[in-house]
């Protein structure tokens, strides 16, 4: 399946350009002691060799700003920094990477009396002046103290939200429109619901989608793509970081698990109900983990998508998933769900459970009650 993305700016990172109907960009960022500088030019090439498109280095002080001059001279790839309290770090690290992010809600500690639109300006400015582009990076735990007194009417979101579009809005209006948009969160529904918000609202403007302290593989993983298999499906992301808690030497395992992220959506391996707009058949089946009791749940998966070839003119959605934990919950909103045990696969009409059947009764089972929708479908028309 190819992945409808939402007809975005194209924002070029360096080499990589996000959005503009790009394929989604996968981040990740250095975790070494970035005046470390031959550790931190370690991390970049490992990060880099794992297909990374952007990679981010923290930089938080002048000395650190010293050694980044020296790891540009040492590598190719894109590379972007955060902007702490320190905003005037911006002119000091610019000439050596491609994206610059900063936050709205950390604009506020320094020069107290001087207006955040003054400190974006110059931000901007920096940025023109260095061929970079910008990302406004709004998080949940350190959002704009001044939005956050403002009444969303109990909208948790309303804050960040806010805060994103209002600085949207600024740089638009001084005619800087090469930046993208992270609204970031610990709690994966928030992360989709304050998205899909934004999208709407500002359906030009890139989204770096993330997860934040997502934690440890495999939760992390799975937290992050509960979030991604939400938005991705319907268009919204254009580049993506999942944040892991691994050690140094395993930092790439954040771009392999993006990358399989993205193709198990493509592919319809989604561990939770997906509905990616399709006017025709749409199967999903979980992407599988150490949950599946049955191997044969990977067979089954593509038996069913043989079986119903058929029927693929209809819009109806089909669930298979490879464990009794998630299955129940995760198909739900499907029209036929099917979830795995160690000897039957268990089969629900919508909400309605059918009953269980043996491995090789499946099938037969599924197409009747298939035929049977196709049937209702059509009378209804
Ligand atoms: S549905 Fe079960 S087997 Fe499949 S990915 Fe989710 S937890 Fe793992």
């Amino acid at each position: 399946m190819e992945l409808r993305r939402n007809p975005t700016r194209a924002v070029r990172v360096g080499s990589c350009t996000i959005g503009g109907g790009q394929p989604i960009a996968v981040q990740s960022m250095t975790a070494t002691h970035t005046q470390n500088i031959d550790a931190t030019v370690a991390q970049v090439l490992d990060l880099q060799n794992a297909g990374a498109d952007v990679i981010r280095i923290a930089v938080d002080s002048p000395k650190d700003a010293a050694a980044l001059k020296e790891i540009r001279a040492q590598v190719t790839a894109n590379l972007s920094v955060d902007l702490q309290e320190n905003y005037r770090l911006a002119e000091l690290v610019a000439p050596y990477v491609d994206k610059i992010r900063y936050n709205p809600g950390h604009l506020y500690h320094h020069e107290r009396s001087k207006p955040w639109q003054e400190k974006v300006a110059y931000i901007a400015k920096v940025a023109v002046d260095n061929d970079c582009a910008l990302r406004v990076g709004v998080n949940c735990g350190s959002v704009d103290p001044a939005k956050k007194a403002e009444d969303y009417g109990g909208d948790e979101n309303g804050p960040m939200l806010a805060s994103a579009i209002e600085h949207c809005d600024y740089l638009d209006s001084i005619g800087f429109t090469r930046y993208v948009v992270s609204l970031k969160d610990s709690d994966p529904q928030n992360v989709i619901l304050v998205n899909k918000q934004f999208a709407q609202s500002r359906p030009e403007i890139p989204l770096h989608l993330g997860v934040t302290e997502a934690g440890l593989p495999p939760d992390g993983i799975i937290k992050t793509r509960i979030a991604f298999e939400q938005l991705i499906s319907q268009g919204i992301g254009d580049t993506i970081r999942v944040s892991l808690t691994v050690p140094n030497n395993r930092k790439h395992e954040e771009i392999e698990a993006g990358r399989r992220i993205i193709a198990d959506i493509a592919a319809g391996r989604v561990r939770s109900f997906v509905d990616f707009g399709l006017k025709t058949m749409n199967i999903i089946s979980c992407p599988s983990c150490s949950r599946v009791e049955n191997e044969a749940f990977i067979d089954l998966a593509q038996q069913v998508k043989e079986m119903t070839t058929y029927a693929q003119d209809h819009k109806i959605t089909i669930a298979v998933m490879g464990c009794r934990v998630n299955g129940p919950g995760e198909t739900d909103d499907a029209d036929l769900g099917l979830w795995c045990g160690p000897n039957h696969v268990n089969l629900k009409k919508g909400p309605v459970e059918l009953g269980h059947f043996k491995y090789d009764e499946i099938l037969p089972r599924l197409k009747a009650e298939l035929d049977q929708i196709i049937a209702q479908k059509s009378v209804a028309s």
